[in-house]
Parts: C-alpha cells; sequence; structure tokens
C-alpha cells in the first residue's frame, strides 16, 4: 500500500512487520494518515503485526490504547520461537515467531490480552484492532488470521446492518 485511494473499500487492513520508526515516517510522508483513521473509524478491522503493533499503539496512531516496547526481548532472544496459548484460536498451542519483537508494557482495562510470553502481553485486542508481537504470516497455522477474518466478518454484518 502506497497512495490513500488502495485503502478505499478494504474491509480489513494488515499493517505489517518491518520498521516501526520508517513505517511511521512513510505514513507521512506517504500522506497515507488521514486514509488510515478513516478506515479505522469506520470499525473496519486491522491486524498490526510485531511493527505494525507498534505503529497502532497509543504513542503512534493510538489505534489499540496500548503501549509496546521495542525490540523488548534483547539482543540474546533478539528472534526465537514459541509455542503459545492463544485465546480464541483453540486449545492447541500455536506456534509464534517473533523477530526483534516489541512486547506490551500497558493495556487499558477494555483491551483484552489474548496470549503472553516471559510476562508480557504477546497477543491483545482492543474494539476492531488485532495486534501481535508475533508474526503469524510465518507459520503454516492459519488460526490467528482466521481470528482475524472473523472480526472482518462481523464487521461487515455491522455495516451491512447500518445499511
Ligand atoms: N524491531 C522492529 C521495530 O522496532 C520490529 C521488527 C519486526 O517487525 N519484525 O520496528
Amino acid at each position: 500500500m502506497r497512495t490513500p485511494e488502495q485503502l478505499e473499500g478494504l474491509d480489513g487492513l494488515v499493517i505489517p512487520g518491518g520498521e516501526s520508526t520508517t513505517m511511521t515516517r512513510l505514513i507521512e510522508s506517504a500522506g497515507i494518515e488521514p486514509a488510515l483513521r478513516t478506515h479505522h473509524e469506520a470499525g473496519r478491522p486491522i491486524l498490526g503485526t510485531c511493527a505494525g503493533m507498534i505503529v497502532c499503539d497509543a504513542e503512534h496512531l493510538g489505534f489499540i490504547d496500548a503501549s509496546t516496547r521495542r525490540n523488548a526481548f534483547g539482543r540474546q532472544l533478539q528472534s526465537f520461537e514459541a509455542d503459545l496459548e492463544v485465546t480464541g484460536v483453540g486449545e492447541e498451542p500455536l506456534r509464534a515467531v517473533f523477530i526483534r519483537a516489541p512486547w506490551v508494557e500497558r493495556i487499558a482495562e477494555d483491551v483484552e490480552t489474548l496470549a503472553t510470553w516471559g510476562g508480557h502481553p504477546v497477543a491483545i485486542r482492543g474494539g476492531s484492532v488485532l495486534a501481535s508481537a508475533f508474526h503469524p504470516e510465518l507459520t503454516d497455522d492459519p488460526r490467528f488470521h482466521a481470528l482475524f477474518m472473523a472480526m472482518i466478518t462481523k464487521a461487515q454484518e455491522r455495516e451491512a446492518a447500518r445499511g
């Protein structure tokens, strides 16, 4: 996504991993922020993964009332995999790939923690925003994305009901 127009008509948006400082700068320089806000204010879901989670947090776009810490797992644990229990995806643990991942330092009361690692939230959901510190796209397990798809279906139904 490079222009604001590309956001029009999207039912859901993924803000992926990368480098949050660069992404924040690009959102600004490409003039995409107003279109992102329109999408969010319409209640259309957003999935933020890794740097995407940082970009959505209270210190950046403010789409989810949570604060994150960049590169939180430190040097030794820069990149690792873990089996997480994730609320809403079933009993079977979810294999999660962390790459210089953030963790969540603070969440508002109405933001739900779906998974933790080392005592810190690493998957959260608040309103129409789902966010993970890990990269759900790097495994074959579709369950985290399915959770996001279910949020999109609900949002579509709500929009249709509004007419
Ligand atoms: N460390 C990156 C950042 O702080 C995030 C890394 C990632 O998205 N895999 O923005």
